[in-house]
């Protein structure tokens, strides 16, 4: 049973002191600061039930999200980049009643008429409210687009809670933390883990805007403990650690390294070791479910695999039938299904989807995965794209990918199926050059790394992949 006072999202704003919560650059904030910008957002914001926060990485986004918390209201955090359509697609389905932008917003096309606070962090007010129950939702996050048009996740106040103590435990992570990030402030990994993580555990958190190699490691040479990133982010930490020792030095006196959002290749992880000695911790998780697991700061970080689940999130596997998979042999692939407190509560406005999300109250990630011995998890990919039937064959795209990266020639790699006559499906490749290279060799790489079944059948070779902001491969965009 939760106490009411466990239940408070930020303790330390209730009891703040001048210990340093925010920094953006020359931007710092304590958490005394912080708690009277909050109090003044929380009056303004008064009994709104949704917030929409446009959400540019400045400090004013990062007091608008938590002022509209302590106002108790659900906030929808928006990407400053996304296009007319897509914005009033969330506009009108979440139907904010207000908008909090940091000083210099220009109102762009698609916004509607909602009313526009300006956020000052030079205003200050006085009590906090008190905190709503539980299971009001706090955030609604809408999904990458990755597989379809975005979708609203309703997230409680408990989920946030519950999963950000179990993080913590995970990763020994506490209030002498600083954590360095670059990430959106409109997703799961960048504004509940990066952002509302260090402000429960009253911490700091240190934005830099933009993601440089050089950046974090003067971070992480001075101040930071920590730092969160997608794979992107570290593939250009290992590519500037290997022309800069001083960055490689830096990074390599990091506490705790975390890679989420996509799969962070084992090449990459290899590489990042050799070069800074870090073993990057792996955690997997999606708006619908924040974190499912990952590997314990204390845990065996073996590259390719994303741990066990978090404490109190129940993992399960099942076959294209449902059927549980008992196996831990690492080989036998399922769909992973999620329980527990960490859960969304249903998409917005999408009672179909919701249903068609959930089996006997177990959510259905849409991800597969295998599972070895030891209960460590290997995510493979998404059954929608990434599960390839070629010639009576199921191919994991990740395996393939994996072993492509591991030729010289392989800069960056996605692997899709394509219809085919005779198998099926077949393996598509699509790479980015490192250097000249015929496609047979790259087949014959994959038939002697892997099996000869799992060689693709035609190399496509591109300028770039097309990825998103988070560094996402948008596989659907790669079709035909
Ligand atoms: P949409 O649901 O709109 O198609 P999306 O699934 O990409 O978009 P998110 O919820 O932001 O939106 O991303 C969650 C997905 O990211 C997971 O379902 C999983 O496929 C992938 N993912 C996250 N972490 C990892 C990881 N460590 N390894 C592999 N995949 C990961
Ligand atoms: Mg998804």
């Amino acid at each position: 049973h939760m106490g009411a006072a466990e239940q408070v999202l930020f303790p330390k704003l209730r009891e703040p002191d001048e210990r340093e919560a925010l920094r953006f650059g020359e931007r710092s904030l304590d958490y005394r600061e912080l708690a009277g910008v909050t109090a003044a957002l929380a009056e303004r914001v008064g009994r709104a039930r949704r917030v929409a926060v446009w959400a540019t990485s400045v400090p004013e986004t990062c007091a608008a999200v938590v002022g509209a918390l302590a106002a108790g209201a659900a906030v929808v955090p928006i990407n400053p980049k996304v296009g007319e359509r897509e914005l009033a697609h969330i506009v009108g389905d979440s139907r904010p009643e207000l908008l909090l932008v940091a000083p210099g917003f220009e109102a762009p096309e698609g916004l509607g008429d909602i009313p526009v606070h300006e956020v000052d962090l030079t205003v200050r007010g006085g009590e906090l409210p008190a905190e709503p129950d539980e299971e009001e939702a706090a955030l609604i996050v809408y999904t990458s687009g990755t597989t379809g048009p975005p979708k609203g996740v309703v997230l409680p106040r408990r989920a946030i809670r519950a999963n950000l103590d179990a993080l913590a435990e995970a990763w020994e992570w506490t209030a002498r933390d600083v954590l360095v990030h670059a990430l959106p402030l409109f997703h799961v990994h960048g504004l509940i883990l990066g952002t509302l993580g260090p402000l429960r555990l009253g911490g700091t958190v240190h934005h830099l805007g933009r993601f440089s190699s050089q950046g974090v490691a003067e971070e992480l040479s001075g101040p930071a403990t920590m730092m969160f990133g997608v794979p992107t982010m570290y593939h250009r930490l290992a590519d500037d650690a290997e022309k800069d020792p001083r960055i490689a030095e830096a990074v390599g006196g990091a506490r705790l390294l975390v890679s989420g959002s996509a799969a962070l290749p084992a090449v990459e992880h290899e590489r990042i070791e050799r070069l800074t000695g870090q073993r990057v911790v792996e955690r997997y998780g999606m708006s619908e479910t924040i974190m499912n697991c990952g590997v314990r700061a204390d845990g065996d970080r073996r590259p390719g695999y994303v741990g066990r689940p978090f404490a109190g999130v129940e993992l399960r596997l099942v076959d294209e039938q449902g059927a549980e998979i008992t196996e831990s042999d690492d080989e036998t692939v399922g769909e992973i299904l999620v329980r527990g407190p960490n859960l969304f509560t249903g998409y917005l406005n999408r009672p179909d989807a919701t249903e068609a999300a959930f089996t006997d109250g177990w959510f259905r990630t849409g991800d597969v995965a295998t599972r070895a011995a030891d209960g460590y998890i290997r995510i493979v990919g998404r059954r929608a794209t990434d599960i390839i039937k070629s010639g009576g064959y199921k191919i994991g795209a990740g395996e393939i990918e994996n072993a492509l990266l591991e030729h010289p020639a392989v800069a960056e790699v996605a692997v899709t199926g394509e219809a085919d006559p005779d198998l099926g499906e077949r393996i598509v490749a699509w790479v980015v050059q490192a250097a000249e290279v015929a496609e047979q060799e790259l087949a014959d790489h994959v038939a002697k790394l892997l099996t000869p079944h799992k060689r693709p059948r035609v190399v496509r070779f591109v300028e770039a992949l097309p990825r998103n902001e988070m560094g996402k491969v948008m596989k659907k965009a790669l079709a035909g």
